[in-house]
């Protein structure tokens, strides 16, 4: 053969294989697009039986005419046959109608390419051997017969195309092999009426399954962007546990479904301790991989106890609980997850330990809806981490009950209260570590309510802020403070503390100017303290009244730093001059390798900041040794003296302290001097750790 022979068949044959391709798809569909396979899976699955049914009521009509004139055999066998395979198959699909698997579309659809070959040769075959036994009517009924069934089935089989080819060429074959060549004109002109609609069809097929196909993409589109979109909305994209809102929903339908069972359940919300610290000495980065560490041991617990866990934002998760049997179970649940979260964390940058405290609440015990469950869980959190209950789960109980009526009763005293007659102020000294001298005193609230007694500034100053009336108390508690303060020597500063509230008014802020103007006290020896939590009100005021207060010449102290949110870039942002460390990394601190690494660090990154640093609550001689070797400079804390009122500071003042032991010291040595220190301090009588005691 010619070269250009060879090539331009070879050209035809691929445009061939093309064309087929293009009809056929390649390859099984489910390989490619397994989600159109069972798409036309399903829709094969509906017009099945129709099919079935079209065909054997035209089936038997034509046997029926023919009955009498060809043989039984020729008439009945076929349409018995058929009858019973078309039962069988038609079943078949109904009852796979509902079993989707790209296997089984697979499967059906190779299978019914087989049974398409089969039937369509049966039938053109069935016709020919009844055409000799028909008249004229007979044989026009046969290729009606004929055109109709192909065009039913070719129609019917539209979502499985590869059927529909195979029955259009064996049946038109047949038919125009068969009737073109009787030579009668009406069974030629019949044959190719049937074979040019049976065209028609086949285009309109082709036409219909790419609309199909666009479609069901556009589904699949649109499913997947809602299940992103849902993704989204439910699920914390740092951990993949649901996030807030998804809890919120899953807490109001298990509340409903609890109230509806008559069962109990119990929310759950977790804080972590030391996070914060933790997040601003290693970084962000650091921090988020961390609470993605968290996230999953809490998940892997929790999947154990088939108990619902989320993040609710920060470091802050919850849960709801569902199975526990009694409150000790309950209690045994979240022991665990804080014992879970105790366990070192070991990520490539940094072993990190820190802890996570959970406050519970139970449906229907002590709340009564969703929003009550919360807040009830978020009090137990908060009373259980103020108390003793740091690192352990707190049950919401009766007591808190208690508690909440009692800050109700402080709230009332306090706004019915004489503050200058029922408050006074105490101070703690303020050491400095080099030569175990006073540096400042700490001005402290006291009440006593002539209704309710001594009540602790921990109790009444929340009270005090959440009602807003802790304006009242701050302005006299100043004035008392600058009084006491005036008669100290010069080099005697006066720390203050303010709240949140007396920072986010301009005109509380002027308030506080004016009376440190008018009291005399030179401003350049007075601290202002204030919390972290004032940063979560409006930054930008904060920002402002510390600006106001520098320039007035006071210093800024960043109290309790450690237990809030900010991050260093925030306090950057303000102009701080003394950073107050807070007592919790300070207990046990010769013990806590994490409380000592980061005691270490803040007392660099102040160092770094050129700050002050004081280091609060250091209670005994282990802490003190402890923060000494570490470089602490300035200790608040029992360990030198709690706070005493006024008239007892004089003895504070001039004298140094008796120094705390050296680190390098034998036990025994500073065993010793350390009892003799405290006997004196803890008799009352006595003076505190003096060098002249
Ligand atoms: P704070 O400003 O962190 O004050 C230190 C608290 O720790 C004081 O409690 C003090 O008595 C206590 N403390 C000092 N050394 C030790 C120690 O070695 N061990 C232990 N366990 N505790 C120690 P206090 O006087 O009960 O005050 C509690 C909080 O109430 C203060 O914490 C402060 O936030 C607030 N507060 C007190 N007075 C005022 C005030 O006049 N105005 C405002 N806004 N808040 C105040
Ligand atoms: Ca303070
Ligand atoms: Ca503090």
């Amino acid at each position: 053969m010619p070269a250009d022979a060879v090539s331009s068949s070879w050209r035809s044959a691929a445009k061939l294989k093309a064309l087929a391709r293009r009809f056929f798809g390649r390859g099984p569909l489910s390989a490619e697009k397994p989600y159109l396979a069972l798409a036309q899976y399903r829709a094969f699955t509906r017009q099945m039986p129709m099919m079935y049914v079209m065909l054997m009521t035209s089936t038997w009509a034509v046997a029926a005419v023919f009955f009498g004139h060809a043989p039984f055999a020729r008439v009945i066998v076929f349409p018995a046959i058929m009858t019973v395979a078309s039962a069988a198959r038609a079943r078949f699909w109904i009852a796979h109608r509902k079993e989707l698997t790209v296997d089984i579309a697979d499967q059906a659809a190779r299978k019914s390419n087989i049974l398409a070959a089969l039937m369509a040769v049966g039938f053109v075959g069935w016709v020919a051997v009844l055409y000799p036994y028909g008249d004229a009517y007979g044989k026009s009924l046969l290729a009606f017969f004929l055109a109709s069934a192909n065009m039913a089935c070719v129609f019917c089989l539209m979502h499985n195309r590869r059927s529909a080819y195979i029955v259009f060429f064996i049946v038109n074959s047949g038919f125009v092999a068969y009737f073109g060549s009787t030579g009668i004109p009406s069974l030629v002109a019949a044959s190719s009426i049937a074979t040019v609609v049976a065209i028609g069809l086949l285009v309109m097929i082709n036409i219909n399954h790419r609309d199909f196909t666009r479609m069901i993409e556009a589904q699949v589109r649109t499913e997947a962007l809602s299940n992103a979109n849902f993704q989204l909305a439910n699920l914390d994209t740092l951990t993949n546990l649901p996030n807030r809102r998804a809890f919120f929903a899953e807490l109001e339908s298990k509340v409903a479904a609890a109230a509806e069972s008559g069962s109990r359940l119990a929310l759950g919300v977790i804080d972590l301790d030391g996070f914060k610290p933790v997040n601003d000495l290693y970084g962000h980065p650091f921090g988020d991989k961390l609470l993605v560490e968290v996230g999953g041991r809490l998940a892997a617990l929790c999947q154990r106890d088939g108990t619902y866990v989320a993040r609710l934002g920060g470091d802050e998760f919850a849960l709801i609980v569902r199975d526990f049997d009694s409150d000790d179970v309950l209690l045994r649940i979240g022991t665990a997850l804080c014992d879970a979260l105790r366990a070192p964390f070991e990520l490539s940058e940094a072993h990190v330990q820190i802890a996570g405290s959970i406050g519970f609440a139970v449906y229907p015990d002590l709340a009564k809806s969703p929003v009550e469950l919360f807040e009830h869980a978020d009090y137990a959190l908060f009373d259980g981490k103020r108390g003793d209950r740091r690192g352990q789960p707190t049950l919401f109980s009766k007591q808190h009950v208690d508690a909440i009526h009692r800050d109700a009763r402080i709230e009332q005293a306090l706004k019915l209260a004489d503050i200058d007659a029922e408050f006074e102020v105490v101070f703690q000294p303020i050491v400095g570590v080099a030569n175990a001298t006073t540096l400042a005193f700490e001005a402290l609230a006291r009440w006593t309510s002539p209704t309710l007694g001594k009540v602790s500034p921990g109790q009444f100053i929340p009270v005090a802020e959440r009602a807003g009336i802790i304006g009242r108390l701050t302005q006299p508690l100043l004035r008392k403070a600058l009084a006491a303060a005036a008669s100290w020597p010069s080099e005697i500063r006066l720390s203050f503390n303010l709240s949140a509230y007396d920072l986010s008014s301009s005109e509380g802020m002027l308030a506080i100017i004016r009376i440190i103007e008018s009291s005399g006290f030179d401003p350049s020896r007075l601290d202002l303290e204030i919390t972290e939590t004032a940063f979560g009100h409006d930054f930008e005021q904060v920002q402002k009244a510390a600006n106001m207060l520098q320039r007035l010449g006071c210093g800024i102290s960043l109290d309790d730093f450690g237990t809030g949110y900010s991050s260093l870039s925030r306090l950057h942002a303000l102009p701080l001059t003394k950073i107050k460390i807070d007592r919790s990394f300070v207990v046990g601190l010769h013990r806590n390798q994490t409380s000592a690494k980061i005691v270490k660090s803040l007392l660099a990154l102040s160092r770094d900041m050129g700050l002050d640093c004081v280091v609060e609550g250091v209670e005994t001689e282990e802490e003190m040794m402890a923060l000494r070797r570490l470089g602490g400079t300035m200790v608040q804390g029992y360990f030198y003296s709690p706070p005493v009122a006024e008239t007892e500071l004089a003895r504070f003042i001039g004298t140094p302290w008796r120094q705390a032991p050296d680190p390098s010291l034998a036990d025994g040595a500073r065993a010793k001097i350390i009892r003799r220190a405290n006997s004196r301090d803890r008799s009352g009588a006595s003076r505190p750790r003096h060098e002249h005691a």
